[in-house]
């Protein structure tokens, strides 16, 4: 789970092209899920712990009768944000997984094939000095 949490902030800090065009569309995708989430389970479950009135929304500090430094508003924001990335981060994590597993199969495939005597083209073990086949001294 540490590695994981690791690779999720590694996974934030990188912001790689084909990730963020990933999660611009996996984004978008959930926003009104994340949206919903947000504000119908986590707010309420902040507010259970807080004892506020309205969640993180209510965390404002009035400046005067008009404007209020609004940190629930931001604390909102950062925590569709975390879940947007997470999901995202899953998703590409299962990508990277998918495609790394093709290439360990290419990869396996090339060491599997044997080497060939370059005189009369037979296969020979990896690392002979003289083919069994001709009888040739192989470098
Ligand atoms: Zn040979």
């Amino acid at each position: 789970m540490k590695g994981f949490m690791r690779e999720f902030k590694e996974f934030i800090a990188q912001g790689n092209a084909m990730d963020m065009a990933i999660g611009v569309i996996i984004g978008g995708a959930f926003t009104a899920i994340v949206n919903a989430l947000v504000g119908n389970i986590i707010q309420p479950l902040i507010t259970l712990i807080t004892g506020g009135a309205e969640g993180v929304s209510g965390l404002r500090i009035p400046v005067n009768a008009e404007t209020a430094i609004d940190f629930g508003a931001l604390i909102s924001a950062i925590i569709n944000f975390l879940i947007v990335a997470f999901i995202v981060f899953l998703m590409v994590k299962s990508l990277n997984k998918m495609m790394s597993l093709t290439k360990n199969g290419k990869e396996e495939s090339s060491e599997e094939a044997a080497p060939v005597c370059p005189h009369c083209l037979e296969e020979i073990k990896a690392g002979a000095t003289k083919c069994p086949h001709c009888g040739s001294a192989i470098q």
